[in-house]
């Protein structure tokens, strides 16, 4: 079966300025695989400047890669046109953090979510496209008798945040990028989303991207996990495997600073952003960071597989066999693992 999602050996740079034009890369070689057949949740976390927030653009197709493809169902997402390209807007949809930047204030729920159900022709009367939202509204815990005819003002962040989910699923999805969805949602609320979120995968097979600083969320949603750092992998592998054996330096210290077990908390912003000073820009990209930095680190080291559901990026484990990019989603996704 046609793999769901390619990201073959993705990089996204911006460049500044006509003279002198400084380059900035903001995702290097990323390369993944989601299968159709296996809907998974897989989180990407890093940090601000750690290039997720650009991979969710790439990934909705709001921006292009620099370098490397993005394949969705055996179509470069580039390339596609006319209907393949509406069905790609329906199928791949996005939560974003802001539950509030969505609302138009003088408009009502039903409003909201009649626009996708018009755009996309899925319902072909009134009483068809009620069905749908209650539908949608149900599936998100949320009752459609509390919300409908409601204005944003009237609704709370997380009924906000559940009818943005809402008004994605409405499109059944295939694929759904949630770019930090709980972040601005109060931390009584955060655990139900996430809930709410993981039915999806459960329940309506679609696959999530899940993209965070938080690592605590991380661990409370996702089946795998990949760790970024200024755009490239540090880290990945079972999300289980990752946060309770952390195998690379930076992974450590994130995990070192997660308040467990406390949603409402996030983790290591403070002592990150203390320490960001004097960064590399050759050889490893956490050496003017890492206690255990050594000669070598100043080339970039290669990803060590360290054992069947992890890899990491640093010399620390150069006993390893290394493992090329292209084969890390092999990692991912906690069902399908590759031999030793
Ligand atoms: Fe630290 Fe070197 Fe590993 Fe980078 S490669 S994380 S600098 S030990």
């Amino acid at each position: 079966m046609t793999n769901l999602l390619d990201l073959h050996h993705v990089s996204k740079t911006y460049t500044r300025g006509l003279i002198n034009a400084k380059a900035t890369v903001a995702l290097q070689e990323i390369s993944l695989t989601l299968k159709q057949e296996d809907p998974t949740i897989l989180t990407v976390a890093g940090e601000s400047g750690s290039g997720k927030t650009t991979l969710a653009m790439l990934l909705l197709g709001f921006i292009t890669p620099t370098t490397g493809q993005i394949i969705y169902r055996g179509k470069d997402i580039t390339a596609l046109q006319g209907e393949e390209r509406m069905a790609f807007r329906r199928e791949v949809q996005a939560v974003f953090q802001d539950p509030f930047a969505v609302f138009n204030p003088f408009y009502t729920v039903d409003h909201l979510l009649s626009v996708p159900i018009k755009r996309f022709k899925l319902a072909t009367n009134a009483k068809a496209a009620r069905a749908k939202m209650d539908e949608a509204l149900t599936a998100v815990g949320l009752r459609p008798e509390d919300v409908l005819g409601r204005y944003p003002h009237q609704l709370s962040g997380g009924q906000r945040q559940r009818i943005n989910v809402a008004r994605a699923l409405l499109l059944k999805p295939r694929l759904l990028i949630a770019d930090e969805p709980v972040s601005m949602v109060d931390a009584s609320l955060r655990a139900s989303i996430l809930e709410t979120l993981r039915n999806l995968q459960r329940d309506h097979g679609v696959s999530i991207i899940y993209i965070t600083h938080d690592l605590t969320t991380a661990y409370h949603i996702a089946n795998a996990i990949i760790v970024l750092y200024r755009g490239g992998v540090m880290e990945a592998g079972d999300v289980d495997q990752v946060i309770k054996s952390p195998q690379h330096p930076y992974t450590r210290l994130l995990v070192d600073s997660i308040p467990w077990p406390a949603l409402d908390r996030r983790w290591g912003t403070d002592m990150i952003k203390a320490r960001e000073a004097g960064s590399s820009s050759v050889g490893c990209p956490f050496r003017s960071r890492c206690p255990m930095a050594m000669e070598q680190c100043k080339t970039q080291p290669p990803l060590y597989k360290i054992n069947k559901t992890q890899a990491a990026a640093c010399y620390l484990h150069a006993g390893h066999p290394e493992i090329a990019a292209e084969r890390l989603t092999e990692l991912l996704p906690v069902r399908t693992q590759i031999e030793a």
